[in-house]
Protein backbone atom coordinates (compact mmCIF):
# COMPACT_ATOMS: atom_id res chain seq x y z
CA UNK A 1 0.00 0.00 0.00
CA UNK A 2 2.75 2.22 1.01
CA UNK A 3 4.74 2.26 -2.09
CA UNK A 4 1.90 2.93 -3.95
CA UNK A 5 1.42 5.48 -2.50
CA UNK A 6 4.74 6.72 -3.46
CA UNK A 7 5.09 6.57 -6.96
CA UNK A 8 3.88 9.78 -8.01
CA UNK A 9 3.12 9.71 -12.12
CA UNK A 10 1.90 13.44 -12.43
CA UNK A 11 5.16 14.71 -11.30
CA UNK A 12 7.35 12.60 -14.50
CA UNK A 13 7.93 13.67 -17.72
CA UNK A 14 6.04 12.83 -20.95
CA UNK A 15 7.67 13.18 -23.97
CA UNK A 16 4.54 15.07 -26.03
CA UNK A 17 6.31 13.26 -29.53
CA UNK A 18 4.45 10.44 -27.85
CA UNK A 19 1.91 12.28 -25.80
CA UNK A 20 -1.29 9.84 -26.63
CA UNK A 21 -3.54 12.70 -25.57
CA UNK A 22 -1.79 14.56 -28.28
CA UNK A 23 -1.23 12.20 -30.92
CA UNK A 24 -3.97 9.61 -30.76
CA UNK A 25 -7.41 10.72 -31.98
CA UNK A 26 -9.09 7.99 -29.92
CA UNK A 27 -7.45 8.53 -26.30
CA UNK A 28 -9.99 9.59 -24.10
CA UNK A 29 -10.40 13.47 -23.56
CA UNK A 30 -10.02 15.07 -19.73
CA UNK A 31 -13.95 16.02 -20.20
CA UNK A 32 -14.69 12.30 -20.92
CA UNK A 33 -12.70 11.36 -17.98
CA UNK A 34 -14.52 13.81 -15.45
CA UNK A 35 -17.70 12.44 -16.80
CA UNK A 36 -17.17 8.57 -16.02
CA UNK A 37 -15.59 9.45 -12.61
CA UNK A 38 -18.72 11.78 -11.63
CA UNK A 39 -21.02 9.16 -13.03
CA UNK A 40 -18.67 6.54 -11.01
CA UNK A 41 -19.23 8.68 -7.91
CA UNK A 42 -22.69 7.90 -8.35
CA UNK A 43 -22.86 4.58 -8.59
CA UNK A 44 -20.20 3.58 -6.18
CA UNK A 45 -21.95 3.61 -2.91
CA UNK A 46 -24.17 0.65 -3.87
CA UNK A 47 -21.10 -1.53 -3.32
CA UNK A 48 -20.98 -0.96 0.60
CA UNK A 49 -18.16 0.03 2.44
CA UNK A 50 -15.15 -0.01 -0.01
CA UNK A 51 -17.41 1.35 -2.85
CA UNK A 52 -18.46 4.45 -0.24
CA UNK A 53 -14.93 4.80 0.75
CA UNK A 54 -13.63 4.61 -2.93
CA UNK A 55 -16.37 7.60 -4.14
CA UNK A 56 -15.38 9.90 -1.01
CA UNK A 57 -11.75 9.21 -2.63
CA UNK A 58 -12.60 10.13 -6.16
CA UNK A 59 -15.02 13.09 -5.05
CA UNK A 60 -12.08 14.35 -3.40
CA UNK A 61 -9.56 14.38 -6.81
CA UNK A 62 -9.13 18.02 -7.67
CA UNK A 63 -6.08 20.24 -7.32
CA UNK A 64 -4.49 17.11 -4.91
CA UNK A 65 -5.31 14.43 -7.55
CA UNK A 66 -6.47 11.26 -5.27
CA UNK A 67 -3.63 8.87 -7.63
CA UNK A 68 -6.60 6.00 -7.60
CA UNK A 69 -6.13 3.35 -10.14
CA UNK A 70 -9.89 3.43 -10.10
CA UNK A 71 -10.36 7.45 -10.65
CA UNK A 72 -10.71 7.97 -14.64
CA UNK A 73 -8.80 11.34 -13.91
CA UNK A 74 -6.25 9.91 -12.41
CA UNK A 75 -5.95 6.60 -14.89
CA UNK A 76 -5.70 9.03 -17.93
CA UNK A 77 -3.16 10.73 -16.47
CA UNK A 78 -0.90 7.37 -16.09
CA UNK A 79 -2.20 6.41 -19.41
CA UNK A 80 -0.53 9.43 -20.78
CA UNK A 81 3.16 8.92 -19.14
CA UNK A 82 2.73 5.03 -19.54
CA UNK A 83 2.12 5.15 -23.24
CA UNK A 84 4.23 7.74 -24.04
CA UNK A 85 7.08 6.13 -22.36
CA UNK A 86 6.92 2.52 -23.59
CA UNK A 87 6.11 3.97 -27.16
CA UNK A 88 8.71 6.41 -27.22
CA UNK A 89 11.11 3.48 -25.54
CA UNK A 90 9.61 0.86 -28.65
CA UNK A 91 10.55 3.41 -31.25
CA UNK A 92 14.39 3.72 -30.84
CA UNK A 93 14.07 -0.12 -32.06
CA UNK A 94 10.71 -1.02 -33.07
CA UNK A 95 11.71 -4.46 -35.25
CA UNK A 96 11.66 -6.86 -32.14
CA UNK A 97 8.20 -6.21 -30.22
CA UNK A 98 5.36 -8.47 -30.08
CA UNK A 99 1.82 -8.56 -28.56
CA UNK A 100 0.89 -11.02 -26.53
CA UNK A 101 -2.55 -11.91 -25.04
CA UNK A 102 -3.01 -14.69 -22.24
CA UNK A 103 -6.14 -14.96 -21.34
CA UNK A 104 -6.38 -17.40 -18.15
CA UNK A 105 -9.54 -19.83 -17.34
CA UNK A 106 -10.29 -18.39 -14.38
CA UNK A 107 -13.91 -16.46 -14.03
CA UNK A 108 -15.48 -14.98 -11.44
CA UNK A 109 -18.71 -14.41 -11.03
CA UNK A 110 -20.68 -10.48 -11.15
CA UNK A 111 -20.16 -9.19 -7.28
CA UNK A 112 -16.97 -11.50 -6.70
CA UNK A 113 -14.55 -9.80 -8.79
CA UNK A 114 -12.67 -9.18 -5.39
CA UNK A 115 -12.08 -12.89 -5.21
CA UNK A 116 -9.49 -12.07 -8.08
CA UNK A 117 -5.31 -12.96 -6.96
CA UNK A 118 -3.89 -11.02 -8.99
CA UNK A 119 -0.12 -10.99 -7.12
CA UNK A 120 -0.95 -14.75 -7.61
CA UNK A 121 -1.47 -14.46 -11.49
CA UNK A 122 1.51 -12.07 -11.47
CA UNK A 123 3.63 -14.16 -9.91
CA UNK A 124 2.90 -17.29 -12.07
CA UNK A 125 3.44 -15.22 -14.99
CA UNK A 126 7.04 -14.20 -13.87
CA UNK A 127 8.03 -17.55 -12.77
CA UNK A 128 6.80 -18.72 -16.36
CA UNK A 129 9.43 -16.18 -17.73
CA UNK A 130 12.01 -17.08 -15.82
CA UNK A 131 12.29 -20.67 -16.79
CA UNK A 132 11.47 -20.05 -20.69
CA UNK A 133 13.74 -19.03 -23.59
CA UNK A 134 12.46 -15.88 -23.59
CA UNK A 135 13.43 -14.61 -19.80
CA UNK A 136 16.12 -11.94 -20.86
CA UNK A 137 13.64 -9.94 -22.54
CA UNK A 138 11.79 -6.98 -21.48
CA UNK A 139 7.85 -7.55 -20.72
CA UNK A 140 5.60 -4.38 -20.31
CA UNK A 141 2.20 -4.67 -20.23
CA UNK A 142 -1.06 -5.28 -17.78
CA UNK A 143 -4.01 -6.30 -16.86
CA UNK A 144 -7.12 -5.62 -18.80
CA UNK A 145 -11.10 -6.81 -17.82
CA UNK A 146 -13.95 -8.10 -19.71
CA UNK A 147 -17.72 -9.67 -18.40
CA UNK A 148 -18.01 -12.68 -20.70
CA UNK A 149 -21.55 -13.43 -21.93
CA UNK A 150 -22.39 -17.05 -22.99
CA UNK A 151 -24.25 -18.56 -26.25
CA UNK A 152 -26.32 -21.11 -23.54
CA UNK A 153 -28.25 -19.61 -20.48
CA UNK A 154 -24.88 -18.99 -17.72
CA UNK A 155 -24.99 -15.80 -15.97
CA UNK A 156 -22.46 -13.45 -17.71
CA UNK A 157 -18.87 -13.72 -15.89
CA UNK A 158 -15.95 -11.47 -15.02
CA UNK A 159 -12.48 -12.57 -16.84
CA UNK A 160 -9.34 -11.05 -15.72
CA UNK A 161 -6.37 -11.03 -18.60
CA UNK A 162 -3.32 -10.37 -19.50
CA UNK A 163 -1.75 -8.08 -22.37
CA UNK A 164 1.66 -6.99 -22.75
CA UNK A 165 4.45 -6.25 -24.88
CA UNK A 166 7.39 -8.10 -25.31
CA UNK A 167 10.57 -6.51 -26.90
CA UNK A 168 13.24 -9.86 -28.07
CA UNK A 169 12.91 -13.16 -28.22
CA UNK A 170 10.35 -14.26 -31.08
CA UNK A 171 7.41 -15.08 -31.96
CA UNK A 172 7.90 -18.73 -31.74
CA UNK A 173 10.05 -18.64 -29.03
CA UNK A 174 7.28 -16.43 -26.70
CA UNK A 175 4.44 -18.73 -27.83
CA UNK A 176 6.17 -21.60 -26.34
CA UNK A 177 7.16 -19.93 -23.29
CA UNK A 178 3.15 -20.02 -22.66
CA UNK A 179 1.45 -22.34 -24.84
CA UNK A 180 1.37 -25.35 -22.16
CA UNK A 181 0.71 -23.32 -19.12
CA UNK A 182 -2.68 -22.08 -20.33
CA UNK A 183 -4.68 -24.99 -21.84
CA UNK A 184 -7.65 -24.12 -24.64
CA UNK A 185 -11.27 -24.52 -23.25
CA UNK A 186 -14.61 -24.02 -24.76
CA UNK A 187 -15.18 -20.58 -23.27
CA UNK A 188 -10.95 -20.14 -23.93
CA UNK A 189 -10.53 -21.03 -27.94
CA UNK A 190 -7.63 -19.02 -27.89
CA UNK A 191 -5.48 -18.96 -24.66
CA UNK A 192 -2.30 -17.67 -26.02
CA UNK A 193 -2.11 -15.27 -28.87
CA UNK A 194 1.46 -13.67 -30.11
CA UNK A 195 1.27 -11.12 -32.90
CA UNK A 196 4.50 -8.91 -34.13
CA UNK A 197 4.01 -5.30 -33.08
CA UNK A 198 3.36 -2.85 -36.31
CA UNK A 199 6.29 -0.50 -36.09
CA UNK A 200 4.91 3.30 -37.07
CA UNK A 201 4.91 5.28 -33.74
CA UNK A 202 0.96 5.93 -33.93
CA UNK A 203 0.73 2.23 -33.35
CA UNK A 204 3.04 2.25 -30.79
CA UNK A 205 1.26 4.39 -28.78
CA UNK A 206 -1.99 2.53 -29.74
CA UNK A 207 -0.67 -0.60 -28.54
CA UNK A 208 1.13 0.89 -25.08
CA UNK A 209 -2.03 2.83 -23.90
CA UNK A 210 -3.88 -0.86 -25.04
CA UNK A 211 -1.67 -2.39 -22.46
CA UNK A 212 -3.35 -0.42 -20.07
CA UNK A 213 -7.13 0.37 -21.07
CA UNK A 214 -9.89 2.98 -19.56
CA UNK A 215 -12.60 1.44 -21.19
CA UNK A 216 -14.07 -2.25 -20.25
CA UNK A 217 -16.21 -3.90 -22.30
CA UNK A 218 -18.96 -6.66 -22.41
CA UNK A 219 -17.90 -9.81 -25.13
CA UNK A 220 -20.77 -11.44 -26.20
CA UNK A 221 -20.75 -14.13 -29.00
CA UNK A 222 -22.22 -13.73 -32.24
CA UNK A 223 -22.03 -15.10 -35.41
CA UNK A 224 -20.75 -12.60 -38.34
CA UNK A 225 -22.60 -12.03 -42.18
CA UNK A 226 -20.82 -15.76 -43.03
CA UNK A 227 -22.75 -17.16 -40.24
CA UNK A 228 -18.83 -17.97 -38.20
CA UNK A 229 -18.45 -17.65 -34.89
CA UNK A 230 -17.58 -13.97 -33.72
CA UNK A 231 -17.48 -11.46 -30.73
CA UNK A 232 -19.14 -8.32 -30.32
CA UNK A 233 -18.37 -6.00 -27.67
CA UNK A 234 -19.78 -2.94 -26.01
CA UNK A 235 -19.24 -1.01 -22.88
CA UNK A 236 -19.65 -2.34 -19.10
CA UNK A 237 -22.86 -1.20 -17.62
CA UNK A 238 -21.92 1.42 -14.70
CA UNK A 239 -22.69 -1.33 -11.80
CA UNK A 240 -20.13 -2.94 -13.51
CA UNK A 241 -17.67 -0.10 -13.82
CA UNK A 242 -18.23 0.45 -10.62
CA UNK A 243 -17.57 -2.96 -9.07
CA UNK A 244 -13.98 -2.68 -11.53
CA UNK A 245 -13.35 0.27 -10.17
CA UNK A 246 -13.10 -0.88 -6.27
CA UNK A 247 -10.54 -3.93 -7.86
CA UNK A 248 -8.56 -1.28 -9.92
CA UNK A 249 -8.22 0.84 -6.83
CA UNK A 250 -7.14 -2.04 -4.54
CA UNK A 251 -4.67 -3.04 -7.34
CA UNK A 252 -3.04 0.34 -7.85
CA UNK A 253 -1.52 1.50 -11.23
CA UNK A 254 1.92 -0.72 -10.50
CA UNK A 255 -0.48 -3.74 -9.12
CA UNK A 256 -2.15 -3.84 -12.79
CA UNK A 257 0.83 -3.35 -14.41
CA UNK A 258 3.30 -6.54 -16.00
CA UNK A 259 7.10 -5.66 -15.99
CA UNK A 260 9.64 -7.51 -16.41
CA UNK A 261 13.47 -7.34 -17.49
CA UNK A 262 15.84 -5.04 -17.16
CA UNK A 263 17.04 -1.76 -18.86
CA UNK A 264 18.72 1.17 -16.62
CA UNK A 265 17.26 3.60 -19.69
CA UNK A 266 13.60 2.21 -18.94
CA UNK A 267 13.15 3.51 -15.54
CA UNK A 268 9.71 2.51 -15.92
CA UNK A 269 10.59 -1.35 -15.30
CA UNK A 270 11.71 -0.35 -11.76
CA UNK A 271 10.10 2.53 -10.66
CA UNK A 272 8.15 2.12 -6.97
ZN1 LIG B 1 -8.14 10.93 -9.12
Amino acid sequence: MEAQMKFNFYSLDINEDYDPAKQLKKFETMSEAHVRRRRLVRALPDFGEPGRALAERLTGCGFFRCRSAGCPVCLRAFRRWWGSTLAAYMSRDPDYWFTVSIVPPDLFDVGHLHRFRWKLLKDRLRNQIARSQVNRAIFLGGMDYNLVHFADDRAPRWRPHLYFLVGGGGQGLIEGAFRRHYPRDEDTPRPVVVTPQRTEDKDLMTTATYTFKARFENRRPCRDRRGNVDTETDELALPHQAELAILLDRQGFLGRAIRHGEDRYLPALTVR
